[in-house]
């Protein structure tokens, strides 16, 4: 049975986790280009936008 709320997409470079295959792929992609992460990329990763809503 699929868990539907685990399913994330690993960019096997970085190893970051995406909720989408699309970013995933984005990541793979600009990872095996430029041998870095883009911000914007990591910035829809599950590390990156499970940041609380804490202002300041
Ligand atoms: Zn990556």
């Amino acid at each position: 049975m699929p868990k539907a709320n685990s399913a994330v997409f690993a960019c096997p470079l970085c190893g970051l986790h995406y909720y989408t295959k699309e970013w995933a792929e984005r990541c793979h992609a600009w990872c095996a280009e430029h041998n870095s992460c883009s911000m914007e990329i990591t910035s829809h990763s599950a590390e990156r936008s499970s940041v609380r809503s804490e202002s300041g």
